[in-house]
């Protein structure tokens, strides 16, 4: 503890906070329509928490729930001021609930967990475990996928191979959300405000030093399909390879290039044939070929290009990643203007 900038950070830290006492750790989830699963959720998050660390709180950002999610909540936090929660005036998507988790963030440390309980509660103390040797990032390894079914696991494969290939930021190794965040881990995730949010990718950009513990992916508790759509996993995919690579908007220029070069090739063989050879040119196949080929080409490219084109303008639009209808216990973290490098994974631990 002979850090110059600890005690600083410390007095800091609790300056942030509502109640004036620090929290060494914050619990955020996500969640939509999960009201059946919640209380036993918390019957066996809380008592891990009890033992574990000296004070925490569990932030649920409600994204949007149509049942009695928040209500419920609600009620709980009026016997246990500990359970906390944000909720988002529509469903805005889990990876902005994380972030919005993260900037209401108090704790110390923060762990970012699933609400259906896929995320066992019970691997919570070798997180804590990992932070407490100074790991900034501790994230729980999924062993196997089998609660996902074959075709998720076949494209999520695909996925993966694709972005190690195309993007140079290599993922965590078969992490999945679950994972523990020191202060400055979140203090630099707060600092990235772009909209195209891919968790995942964000977490393995910032750095720091990070550790994987493993873990058995348990069925949903409560035997209800996953709350993503189809749809909603098509796009999260495509916004986690553009917002992380440019490579597909490079491959057009080179690709042009050789056909370019085929196209040369091709006339001047043309050429030779009917103006050395006299034979007579039968075009029709090759023309309807090629323009049909070019002209997918091109429309590919063209599409491509529009990828980035929206996420441009989604960008310089501006606008808020999400907008909060109704809080119980919360602020968001505000001023906490540290840099990133002021700040030690351990600090602040339990006293
Ligand atoms: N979730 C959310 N917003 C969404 C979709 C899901 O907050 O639009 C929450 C959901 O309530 C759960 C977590 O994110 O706590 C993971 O969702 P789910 O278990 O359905 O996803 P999977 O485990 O299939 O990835
Ligand atoms: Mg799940």
């Amino acid at each position: 503890m002979t850090h110059p900038s600890h005690a600083d950070a410390a007095s800091d830290a609790v300056s942030h906070l509502s109640a004036g006492t620090p929290v060494v750790l914050t619990v955020i989830i996500p969640v939509l329509n999960e009201e059946k699963g919640l209380d036993k959720l918390l019957a066996r998050l809380i008592p891990v928490l009890e033992r574990e660390v000296a004070s925490f709180e569990i932030v649920f950002i409600d994204d949007g729930s149509s049942d009695g999610t928040f209500d419920l909540i609600e009620a709980r936090n009026a016997s246990d001021p500990r359970i906390k929660a944000v909720s988002f005036s529509r469903n805005f998507g889990k990876e902005i609930a994380v972030a919005a988790g993260l900037r209401h963030a108090h704790g110390q440390a923060v762990i970012v967990m699933d609400s259906d309980l896929q995320h066992p509660p019970e691997l919570i103390p070798k997180l804590i475990e990992g932070w407490r040797k100074g790991y900034d990032i501790v994230y729980g390894r999924r062993t196997h996928r089998d609660a996902d079914g074959p075709a998720r696991r076949f494209l999520a494969r695909i996925f993966y191979r694709t972005f190690r290939a195309l993007s140079g930021t290599r993922l965590h190794d078969d992490a999945g959300d679950f994972r523990l965040l020191s202060r400055r881990a979140v203090i630099a995730l707060n600092q990235l405000g772009e909209r195209a949010r891919f968790n995942k990718g964000l977490f393995a950009w910032v750095g720091f030093k990070s550790l994987g513990v493993d873990f058995e992916v348990p069925d949903r508790e409560d035997k209800t399909p996953s709350r993503w759509r189809p749809r909603q996993l098509w796009h999260f995919a495509l916004d986690g390879l553009f917002s992380f690579t440019t490579v597909p908007l490079r491959i057009w220029s080179y690709l042009g290039l050789v056909i370019s070069l085929v196209a040369l090739a091709a006339m001047l063989f043309i050429m030779i044939n009917t103006l050395i050879y006299g034979n007579p040119v039968r075009g029709y196949p090759t023309l309807i070929v090629s323009i049909l080929f070019f002209g997918g080409i091109q429309l590919i490219s063209l599409g491509v290009i529009g990828e980035y084109l929206g996420r441009v303008y989604e960008e310089v639009k501006a606008r808020p990643l999400y907008i909060v209808g109704e809080t119980i216990g919360v602020t968001p973290v505000e001023g906490d203007t540290r840099r990133a490098s002021e700040t030690r994974p351990q600090d602040e631990t339990a006293a």
